[in-house]
């Protein structure tokens, strides 16, 4: 299957080609046919598959037919760096088209505030926003859905997990009743059912392999004490060969110790956390797009917020708590079909949620052996870990209680 095989308008196809796109991915050829059907949609597809491209694009191609003069399309993002990047591949398929976007988001100072305040008042097609900054720019009376015909969520579980159910729900209580919803998340808990049951209309569902990692990515882990992470890392950038590394570690306070650390260490990385002023994480990402740095240190809003391509290695050097956050790191590297690499550095601690992730990606990652200047590394024991804490603790592993609902 090619994308002529949409019929896509012609500027829109053009558009297509200028970015070297010809083959549609899984997720492009389930959900383009749908969407264009005018169809609900509930999608599970993880970021490296090619789900933004899978909304954005049918909806562009209705836009283009349409005399597009009012706001047609919503799209609701987690975080500013996924805003900013789905704005960016609208821009480069509108490039023909004569489709705007604008990106909403928070985090500027009052002028970028003005800017998208006034942005929104002059109009375009498509705005690209996170929930809390379009909340406060509708409690400014600055935005017109009337004539809205598409919502899009992405990234819906993020943004539950964030915290953003009351404001998604306020949102869509502005929108017309009539109109195409569609909803991608990268795993399907009960909660983003819920919220597909009270705004999707009968949704068709689509569904590709949830969460698992691109077969493109060489996954390995060292078994380590913590002790011995520094220079097993020194060890990787000697021996591996790499172009370009993100290392995540799980806590923002590790981030700034690791930073300060390599600084030490005369290795040239840079840092990228919440602290930071929105405008330093935006040259941060430039730089590293455009390969004047090559080494990004970042927490898990790096795993989420960041597409680019040729990104040879992802190091972590902690397990992070939440499995499907390993599935987004590593999913940096090996982005649209090629390959990477991707080392995790698994302490005494961490067994227990690396056996999580093993478990969710089904299948055990290779444990490579400590060099031999390091010693001796602790061993894979993750079910004995269970246990000690069960003894330490004298219960198992926690669990939810469910009470049922009391009577009226
Ligand atoms: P996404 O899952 O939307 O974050 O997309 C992951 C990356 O793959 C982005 O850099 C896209 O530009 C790229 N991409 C998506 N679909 C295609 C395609 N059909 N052909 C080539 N590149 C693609």
């Amino acid at each position: 299957m090619t994308f002529n095989d949409f019929n896509f308008d012609s500027k829109l196809a053009e558009g297509l080609d200028s970015m070297g796109y010809t083959k549609p991915t899984p997720i492009q050829e389930m959900a383009i046919p749908v969407i264009l059907q005018n169809k609900d949609v509930i999608a599970c597809a993880q970021t490296g598959t090619g789900k933004t491209a899978a909304y954005i694009l049918p909806v562009m191609h209705k836009l283009i037919q349409t005399d597009h003069r009012h706001l047609n399309t919503l799209v609701i993002a987690p975080t500013r760096e996924l805003a900013q990047q789905i704005d960016q591949q609208i821009e480069g398929f509108a490039y023909f088209a004569g489709i705007s976007s604008i990106p909403i988001y928070g985090g500027g100072d009052g002028a970028t505030w003005d800017i998208q305040k006034k942005a929104l008042e002059q109009g375009a097609d498509i705005i690209v926003a996170t929930p809390g900054r379009l909340i406060a720019l509708l409690a400014a009376g600055t935005t017109v859905f009337d004539h809205l015909k598409h919502l899009i969520l992405d990234e819906a579980d993020r943004m539950l997990d964030m915290g953003f159910y009351e404001d998604i729900i306020k949102i869509v209580s502005y929108l017309p009743k009539e109109r195409q919803t569609l909803l991608f998340s990268a795993t399907m808990p009960p909660k983003i059912r819920a919220l597909a049951n009270k705004i999707l209309r009968d949704p068709q569902e689509i569904n590709i392999a949830i969460a698992k990692p691109a077969a493109g990515i060489d996954q390995q882990a060292y078994v380590v004490y913590d002790s011995q992470k520094e220079k097993l890392l020194d060890h990787i950038l000697k021996t591996y060969p790499w172009n370009s590394i993100i290392l995540f570690a799980s806590r923002k306070e590790t981030v700034k110790k690791l930073d300060s650390v390599f600084r030490r260490a005369g290795i040239a990385a840079k840092a990228f956390h919440s602290d930071l002023e929105q405008s330093e994480r935006e040259e941060i990402l430039r730089a590293f797009k455009n390969k004047q740095v090559n080494f990004l240190i970042g927490t898990d809003v790096l795993s989420r917020g960041i597409d680019v391509e040729g990104i040879s290695m992802i190091i972590n050097w902690d397990v992070p708590p939440d499995p499907e956050d390993y599935v987004h790191r590593i999913g940096r590297t090996a982005r649209a079909e090629t390959t990477g690499t991707a080392i995790t550095f698994v302490n005494e601690i961490d067994q227990r949620r690396f056996q999580a992730i093993e478990s969710l990606i089904g299948y055990p990652v290779p444990k490579k052996t400590l060099p031999l200047e390091l010693g001796e590394g602790p061993a894979y024991t993750p079910q004995t870990k269970r246990k000690e804490s069960f003894k330490k603790n004298g219960r198992g592993p926690r669990r939810k209680h469910f009470r049922s609902r009391p009577s009226r």
